[in-house]
């Protein structure tokens, strides 16, 4: 019997904590789909005691031993050697979680949990003053978590690291503003292009079972693979990997518009191919895990908005629709439903909003987030600020704090530094599709034709096997040749819309 090397040694931990991981991710899709209501307080148990045994093996000294010597040894590995990505990439995670004291960890986790309930509460009484105190403990949790981890510049950039390793809130400032003017400029063109045709003709009968079977058809035609992944039905759409061969989709479906369920399954499985992409030999540590959020996005914002709102995917989609669902035909032509589904207005909801405003409702809470951590913007003034602001961004008035600052879940749950990696899963979706389009002659004939062969492997290639190999934007430098840009996106906005 040989000793295992120390790079074995946190191999082997590395999948010891993603057992964990996984274990309380199935727990955690459980809670959002079939769970009894009853179950809720053990559950929280459950995912507690597991939160702090992984949190216990993620600190221990001993691995902070292995990862020392290992770092040492790497002076003899190959320059090109990916054992050096697991080793930068662990140490990585070792710092930040070994930096975040416990108590801070606890209190976290307390806080959002009562501040998710205050939240829902402010929401039933459309009331903001009911959420304000449980904003304030969650900035400054958010500040000292940012302490605790270091920062230079801003303490925003310690917080937006964790969900997007090596972005900065100045290079995302001069991206927006690049961003913001184009979508601007572009909006009245986009509003006239598709304000022709009434959303509402889109309106009638979609049987959730038809609904199912659609879904499932365009899922597989992607590569979604049904043998290691499931759809389910729940209140919010979200797509959870727990564990190689096991990634599952869920959705909500509307009976009278069938593309609401169609598009969040499109975004959902665009997660979930990625997440099936990761490669099983590495499963468990960095090289096959997903490399951030903004990447993550990307890959679901692609198969949903590049490819499942062209009019190319219709011209092979729309005439199966119309089998799925009779009257379909009678209701719209597919110039029609196109247009609806493409449909452009500055309107209230994040989550229900079109292409081109998506992004300006980014642009606002990454501007008060900021300010927020930043102690310019007290959580009292949020009300004012947003409103002043959205009234600035999208031209209309906010009436009520629903369809205002309270419509977001993640404040929340204690998250501070999410929200821009959503556009940058717009950016970088748009970006990475014109690059494909560009190597592969003859991809959007294939994409005509309901053929997505050649269009998965290339993101396979080129993204999904790399795991955290690279930091974002070196794995968007050699995919595309460049890192994170807002030109192609604008050039897709205006190509489609003016
Ligand atoms: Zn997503």
């Amino acid at each position: 019997m040989t000793t295992p090397t120390v790079y074995e040694k946190l191999t082997a931990r590395s999948r010891e904590i993603a057992l964990i991981g996984n274990a309380s991710a199935l727990l955690g899709w459980d809670q959002e789909t079939y769970m009894p209501s009853k179950a809720v307080a053990y559950r929280a148990e459950q995912l507690s005691y597991l939160a702090g045994l992984s949190h216990q093996l993620s600190t221990s000294a001993e691995f902070g031993e292995w990862l020392a010597v290992a770092e040492s040894e790497q002076s003899s590995w190959p320059a090109d050697d990916e054992r050096r990505a697991n080793v930068r990439e662990w140490r990585r995670d070792y710092d930040r979680a070994t930096r975040t004291p416990a108590d801070l960890v606890t209190e976290l986790a307390r806080v959002s949990a009562l501040s998710r309930e205050a939240w829902l509460a402010a929401r039933q009484k459309s009331d903001y003053s009911h959420f304000q105190p449980w904003l304030d403990k969650i900035i400054a949790l958010n500040k000292r978590q940012a302490d605790c981890w270091g920062w230079t510049e801003t303490p925003y950039n310690a917080l937006l690291d964790a969900y997007e390793p090596g972005s900065n809130a100045a290079d995302l400032t001069a991206l927006f503003a690049d961003l913001r003017q184009t979508l601007v400029n572009l909006l009245p063109a986009a509003m006239k292009r598709t304000g022709s045709v009434d959303p509402a003709k889109l309106r009638g009968d979609y049987p959730v079972e038809a609904q199912q079977k659609f879904n499932r058809a365009v899922a597989e035609a992607m590569g979604f693979d049904f043998e290691a992944g499931r759809i389910d039905p729940t209140t919010h759409p979200f797509c959870s990997g727990m564990g190689f061969g096991d990634c599952r989709l869920t959705t909500r479906y509307d009976e009278h518009d069938f593309t609401s369920s169609l598009f969040s399954i499109m975004h959902e499985a665009g997660h979930g191919l990625y997440e099936q992409g990761l490669r099983a030999e590495v499963y468990g540590t960095p090289l096959g895990g997903s490399v951030s959020l903004g990447i993550h996005e990307s890959q679901s914002r692609l198969w949903e908005n590049q490819i499942g709102r062209s009019r190319v995917f219709w011209e092979y989609w729309y005439p199966r629709a119309c089998e799925f669902f009779p009257g379909l035909k009678e209701r719209v032509s597919l110039d029609e439903f196109w247009t609806i589904i493409n449909h452009v207005e500055p309107s209230y909801i994040r989550t229900e909003s079109d292409e081109v405003t998506y992004n300006l409702h980014i642009i606002l809470r990454f501007e008060l987030e900021k300010a927020l951590v930043e102690g310019t913007l007290a959580a009292a003034d949020v009300p004012a600020a947003w409103n002043s602001r959205f009234k600035e961004l999208f031209g209309i008035e906010v009436k009520t704090p629903n369809e205002g600052c309270l419509q977001d879940i993640h404040w929340s749950l204690g998250g501070l530094g999410y929200f821009p990696t959503y556009t940058l899963g717009n950016l970088n979706a748009a970006q990475l599709f014109r690059t494909a389009l560009r190597q592969n002659a003859g991809l959007e004939q294939e994409i005509a034709q309901g053929r997505y062969t050649r269009l998965l492997a290339w993101l396979r290639q080129n993204i999904h096997q790399h795991g955290r190999r690279y930091l974002p934007d070196n794995l968007m430098k050699l995919a595309t040749g460049e890192p994170t840009r807002a030109q192609y996106f604008g050039d897709y906005l205006r190509a489609k819309f003016s």
